[in-house]
């Protein structure tokens, strides 16, 4: 494989951007929007193997590359929904009549972002109430501790995945040898939750499933939102995706049973059918592009539910893939 084409497959598998669509869409963006030429990147003689033997150099790549670091102006999707992340990163803010909720937050650099993108949108980042996540890594965990200080907010989080919370990411079955590149700032966990668990606040209610694979406590949220009098199925898939280095195969699996796991991920997230759909990388679901057609479409912009199908569908492809070629490889 051409090398500057296997290190974009492999920012986009941490940008879970690993559906054939989804290959094309992160090679456009790095090298269009970036400027920086696919050239530059080939001359570098990085590969996916590179990547999967250099942590720091992987992260350095996709914060750069991914825009995790790039302000996004804040804005109101449907209903209770705003987005508060950077350009790469999703944050998501629920406001209802007795405080909000946080849904993820960005790299370990976020808070102040975050925090100021709520008061832009006129709220007030001391009444978020709970803070939720999609999974225990650096680029989606890493503002909490922040955020937290800042609101006292109770953080609830799947049980698989709070011990990695509470140690900034030793404990991480992939990244917690190399935690002083791949961690964050450790943040204590108030509410245990377990599969099918619900939190609720004011109108909102949100129901955690464990996705598990990309971490073991990898949840999908799921709820409904009104605008407009209309009601729509919003789902928050997470968990589905593979980095660079695991070993997602039976072949030394990078824990055991994580081929199990993501198979009954992949499953579990084919059922749903949601109206719209959010990521937490703001690229798997072309945040950008549905943004400009919300001009002229209002919230409808937001709904997706073909897109969603080819998500779910690319990254369990990715998998077998990926699980097929372990095992060529170690015959
Ligand atoms: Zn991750």
């Amino acid at each position: 494989m051409h090398p500057s084409r296997s290190l974009f497959l492999s920012l986009a598998t941490v940008c879970c951007l690993s559906s054939v669509n989804g290959s094309v869409l992160a090679q456009e963006s790095v090298s269009t929007e970036m400027n920086l030429t696919k050239e530059e990147i080939a001359k570098s003689g990085i590969t996916k193997e590179t990547l999967a033997k250099d942590n720091n150099l992987f992260i350095q790549l996709a914060t750069k590359f991914l825009r995790w670091r790039d302000p996004q102006e804040p804005f109101h999707i449907a209903g209770p929904l705003y987005f508060v992340g950077t350009q790469g990163l999703s944050s998501f803010l629920f406001v209802t009549t007795e405080g909000n909720i946080l849904l993820n937050t960005g790299d370990p650099t976020s808070g102040p972002m975050v925090e100021g993108s709520i008061r832009k949108l006129g709220f007030r980042p001391e009444d978020i109430k709970i803070m939720i996540n999609g999974h225990a890594h650096s680029d989606h965990s890493g503002g909490f501790a922040h955020l937290k200080k800042l609101s006292n907010a109770k953080l609830a989080v799947m049980e698989p995945d709070i011990a990695q919370m509470e140690d900034g990411g030793k404990s991480d079955f992939h990244y917690g040898a190399d935690w002083q590149i791949m961690g964050f700032e450790p943040v204590k966990v108030d509410r245990i939750l377990r599969d099918g668990d619900t939190v609720a606040l004011g109108d909102v209610v949100l129901t955690a499933f464990n996705t598990p694979g990309h971490t073991r406590g990898s949840t999908t949220w799921v709820t409904q939102i009104v605008e407009g009098g209309k009601a729509y199925k919003v789902v928050f898939p997470d968990g589905g995706g593979f980095n660079p280095g695991y070993r997602v195969s039976t072949d030394r699996p990078s824990y055991p049973g994580i081929s199990r796991d993501y198979r009954k991920t992949h499953h579990f997230q084919e059922m749903l059918e949601p109206d719209m759909w959010f990521g937490h990388h703001t690229e798997y679901f072309d945040m950008q592009g549905k943004l400009k057609k919300v001009a002229s479409d209002g919230p409808a912009a937001w709904v997706d539910p073909e897109g969603y199908r080819k998500f779910v569908v690319g990254k369990k492809q990715a998998f077998e893939q990926e699980f097929d070629a372990e095992l060529s490889a170690s015959r």
